[in-house]
């Protein structure tokens, strides 16, 4: 007999789309997801080469409570599929002209190292923190868990009382924020970095993202054991289990919609019927490639008064012997912070000299690299925009110079036993990304929360979005929240809370 139950189908299998594929399945969906690559995971893939085996994107393991909220959701023990590590240091941070600076992720022991840097600055991170631990709690329990489809639930006593703070905070951009705390201009780049993570400028953040800081210096940085990756193996195992039919290298060429409700998906020479479709794929190109122009609710016109992320150009590098001077975590920044903004945001050049930040995760997990050889992993933050092969070329020596000069390992170029880059155009290629842009749509106040394109086309029933474009956001925690408010909206839940169970779908 035929399947009675509706058939959904989930375009991507990035981390948004796996995890709305577990929720859907795990109550009872048949659930289908298509993925155009040969690996599952999208920008959080891995690859392995001669014994090292790389991250591809994401590597810092933040907000640990929503990843451990998710498992408990689908009735999974987090610990028993991800075997998780408090780092410390949290990360180094090496500057042009002045020594690293160490952040321990320990407040009081990072309060004095603020202090040995500026006089005072010490008491004025704790009260930051604490500052920011309220927004970050505020943000949980009121704005990360909601689709904004019920208004009256913003107006709850807990959030009037912060009412006037959140003002402040939504219209000041972070870096005016900063600067009323600190003076010295590494501390205000230690504030002020966590807003590349969000693909955006501290220039032009709203200072709402200073909760960002909570995390770094209180809730602690994590490393999953594995990699990254072994969250994305972890979730596939968990929806082969639920019965969730992975298919890869199938790229998706068209949503079909009949009568304004979407029917299907056509892959090469394939129509797959659906009766709900979830496009996890680029948001950019899911609008404006996947779907006609009067289906459009996100046309080209929307994203040309937009502004995108930055892009980047990675290396993935295998080292023999060992680089000491490295901890897991390390960030560069150039002194001239606002040029280097500039020139990514608004210039859209190629900076030079460039802040990067580099990975060493050899540094806490041996099965990374082979013995007596370390891992490292590079990003350079570059303007969202096409980068030719000779391009790539010259600015894959220059920003090697530039790592080489800050690490100052005698004999480094013949120790590189591995090496791969990759560019702005791989994005585009590989995950038809918007403007080659790493992270998609930038986190300045008006792409922010209600401001972000929603998960639920406006134009086609039955068209639903997932992932780092739409609500709430950019990273992986994020990711798995988009996941969750998918099904708040197929279960007609307009709560503003994370779920305590998962609903009946309708
Ligand atoms: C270099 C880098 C570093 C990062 N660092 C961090 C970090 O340290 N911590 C963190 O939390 N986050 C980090 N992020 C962000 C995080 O990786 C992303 O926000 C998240 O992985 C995006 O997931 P997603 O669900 O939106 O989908 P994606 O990962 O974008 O996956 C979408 C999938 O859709 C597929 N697809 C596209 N078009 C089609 C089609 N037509 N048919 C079928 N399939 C299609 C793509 O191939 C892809 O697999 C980083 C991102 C990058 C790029």
């Amino acid at each position: 007999m035929p399947s009675t139950k509706k058939h959904i189908v989930i375009i991507g299998g990035g981390i948004g789309g796996l995890a709305t594929a577990i929720l859907l399945a795990k109550q009872g969906r048949d659930v289908s997801l298509y993925e155009q690559l040969d690996d599952l995971g999208g920008k959080a893939r891995q690859f392995t080469v001669d014994g090292f085996r790389f991250d591809m994107g994401p590597s810092w393991y933040l907000m640990p409570k929503v990843f451990e909220h998710f498992y408990t959701l689908i009735g999974e023990d987090i610990h028993k599929h991800i075997k998780l590590t408090r780092l410390s240091p949290a990360y180094k941070v090496f500057f042009e002209k002045n020594h690293p600076i160490i952040i321990s992720g320990n407040l009081t022991q990072d309060a004095k190292t603020f202090d040995a840097v500026e006089p005072g600055a010490g008491k004025k991170l704790e009260k930051y923190i604490q500052k920011a631990g309220t927004t970050y709690h505020t943000a949980i329990d009121s704005f990360l868990y909601t689709n904004f489809n019920a208004v009256h639930k913003f107006v709850q006593p807990q959030i009037l009382k912060s009412g006037p703070f959140m003002a402040r905070v939504a219209t000041q951009s972070i870096d005016s924020y900063v600067s009323s705390y600190f003076q010295d201009n590494r501390l205000k780049q230690i504030m002020e970095y966590p807003m590349v993570f969000l693909g955006a400028s501290p220039y032009n953040a709203p200072a709402l993202y200073h909760l960002m800081s909570y995390m770094d210096f209180e809730e602690g940085v994590f490393y999953p054991e594995g990699g990254i990756y072994s969250v994305i193996e972890s979730l596939i195992k968990i929806a082969k289990k639920y019965g969730v039919k992975l298919h890869t290298n199938k790229p998706v060429n068209r949503i079909i919609v009949e009568d304004g409700k979407a029917t299907g998906i056509e892959l090469s020479n394939t129509v797959i019927p659906a009766d709900i479709v979830i496009s996890n794929a680029d948001l950019h190109f899911t609008e404006t490639r996947l779907l006609p122009t009067q289906y459009q609710s996100y046309p080209e016109g929307y994203w040309q008064k937009r502004t995108a992320g930055p892009s980047a150009l990675l290396f993935y590098m295998g080292i023999k012997g060992s680089l000491p001077q490295l901890e897991h975590h390390n960030l560069y920044f150039s002194d001239d912070w606002h040029k280097n903004f500039t020139d990514i945001f608004d210039n859209k050049t190629w900076p030079r000299p460039a802040s990067m930040y580099i990975c060493k995760p050899s540094a806490t997990d041996t099965s990374v690299a082979p013995k007596n050889h370390e891992n490292v992993f590079i990003l350079v933050p570059l303007p969202a925009k096409d980068m030719t092969k000779s391009e790539q070329n010259t600015l894959t020596k220059q920003y090697f110079n530039q790592f080489k000069q800050l690490i100052n390992e005698p004999g480094l170029d013949k120790r590189i036993v591995y090496q791969k880059t990759y560019s702005p155009r791989d994005f585009t290629t590989d995950y038809n990304a918007w403007e080659g842009s790493a992270l998609g749509l930038s986190h300045t106040l008006k792409q922010s929360a209600l401001f972000r394109p929603r998960n639920k086309s406006k134009k086609v029933k039955n068209l639903y979005y997932v992932g780092g474009n739409t609500i709430p956001g950019v990273g992986l925690p994020m990711c798995l929240i988009s996941a969750e408010l998918i099904v708040k909206h197929l279960s007609h839940d307009k709560t503003i809370t994370p779920l305590g169970t998962l609903p009946e779908i309708k």
